[in-house]
């Protein structure tokens, strides 16, 4: 028979933080009705150490205006106006949007009311081929904020409990971009690559895996429109013994790109039936215009095999142009980093003139366009024309110039080198 006390029943005595009982653990402390054992306690003074008292950041102060952060832009990415002008104002509204919330709370907490406006956040969509800057706008917006950043690839995530990434590892990884700081990951910029390789294509049915696409947009959507995730301090996989970080993704800035291939039909089909129908003039839009993806709406993205939960949580879209030669050899010269610039100060290290004659910056560019990679090719292109330059030089001191000439781009022949006699002798 049991017997009826008014005493509490005594408390299994088991680590409350790792559920470890005693005897299987080297010590364990007791507390206010509750017990941590050695282990616990090492690992959250592992956790404290790698994270010694988070800066917090709340308010942003000074958030740039939109032509600052286009003309910021502008000295990094090569045309595509647009899409500059877009993802300014994108970004400048977001982090208008996380001050207001910040304001509000705060005067909320003063005058007990709070701010009814709920200003929503605005994921972006960038559209457009490989290669033409959609990662390093996303990329150099980043660093100008100040703010973390990563890339994900959306190709390689797939639903939580199957083999690959999960989706919450992209934030594990911004949060290691971070320096582990909680705050200001809850601040980062998040790159989705190749958003169009999730879509739903149907009629491709699996048994084993969701090859659709479906589920991973899915789980995209749950970071994208705000949750709360638990993510592993050290990254790596969750361990069900493992203390966990909380990360509110609500105010992370996420900026999905995609080239789309084939999505120019289904806009080009649509403009083409609506004008039919309502007006006697056609316009003249095919789906090889340049400007074709500029006309993009939301129905476009859903048929496409975006979800449309997705899709509504990517309201700003711009499309990127695919770049021509012109562009192609300003990109060579005109960015801060631009290529030429990088080798020329790579040489000047060396005491050495490099120049690029304009003939073989016009053949770089046309072995690229080839490659229908966009301005991804011309770094291979160069490292592959400047690898016995790289290689002799610092063993030759007395090689005063290095010339660059069309031939040494398609590896027919060596660049040109003038020495420092012979360039004292040409006066
Ligand atoms: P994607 O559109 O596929 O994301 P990226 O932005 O990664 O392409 O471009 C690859 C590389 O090509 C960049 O690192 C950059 O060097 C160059 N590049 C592409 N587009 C531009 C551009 N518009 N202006 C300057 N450089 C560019």
């Amino acid at each position: 028979m049991s017997k009826d006390t008014n005493e509490p029943p005594a408390l299994p005595q088991r680590c409350s933080f790792c559920g470890k009982p005693y005897g299987q653990v080297k010590r364990l402390f007791s507390g206010h009705n509750s017990f941590i054992c050695n282990e616990c306690v090492v690992l959250c003074s592992d956790l404290l150490q790698s994270a010694p008292d988070y800066e917090k950041v709340d308010e942003i102060h000074d958030v740039p205006r939109p032509a600052d952060i286009k003309n910021y832009l502008d000295q990094y990415v090569i045309g595509q106006e647009e899409a500059k002008r877009t993802v300014s104002v994108a970004v400048y509204n977001h982090y208008k949007r996380i001050n207001y919330k910040f304001k509000s709370r705060a005067k909320g907490k003063l005058n007990g009311e709070v701010d009814d406006v709920d200003l929503e956040k605005s994921n972006i969509l960038l559209l457009g081929p490989t290669g033409t800057g959609k990662t390093l706008i996303a990329r150099t917006l980043a660093r100008f904020l100040k703010v973390p950043f990563t890339i994900a690839d959306a190709t390689v995530l797939t639903e939580a409990g199957y083999v690959g990434e999960d989706v919450e590892n992209i934030l594990v990884r911004l949060f290691q971009a971070s320096n582990f700081n909680p705050h200001k990951t809850e601040r980062g910029i998040i790159y989705i690559d190749e958003l169009d390789k999730i879509s739903r294509k149907d009629g491709n049915p699996s048994i084993t895996r969701d090859v659709s696409g479906e589920g991973v947009q899915q789980g995209l959507l749950k970071i994208l429109e705000g949750t709360v995730s638990n993510i592993p301090p050290k990254g790596g996989r969750k361990h069900p013994e493992q203390a966990f970080v909380q990360i509110d993704t609500t105010n992370i800035l996420f900026i999905c790109g995609g080239a789309f291939d084939g999505l120019e039909k289904i806009i080009a089909r649509r403009l083409g039936s609506k004008v039919v129908g309502f007006e006697a003039k056609k316009t003249h839009i095919d789906d090889k215009a340049a400007e074709i993806y500029d006309h993009v709406i939301p129905a476009d993205l859903i048929e496409y095999g975006l979800i449309p939960e997705l899709v509504g949580r990517v309201p700003v879209a711009a499309a990127l142009r695919p770049l021509n030669n012109e562009a192609m050899l300003k990109i060579l010269t005109d960015p801060k980093n631009a290529l030429t610039k990088q080798y020329a100060k790579l040489m000047e290290m060396e005491g050495v003139k490099l120049t690029f004659e304009p003939e073989a910056l016009i053949k770089a560019v046309e072995i690229a366009v080839e490659k229908k990679t966009g301005a991804r090719a011309l770094r291979s292109i160069f490292e592959r024309a400047m690898l016995n330059v790289m290689f002799d030089i610092p063993s030759q001191p007395e090689i005063a110039e290095v010339i660059i000439t069309a031939e040494t781009i398609t590896g027919s022949k060596e660049p040109k080198m003038i020495t420092h006699a012979e360039k004292k002798k040409a006066g």
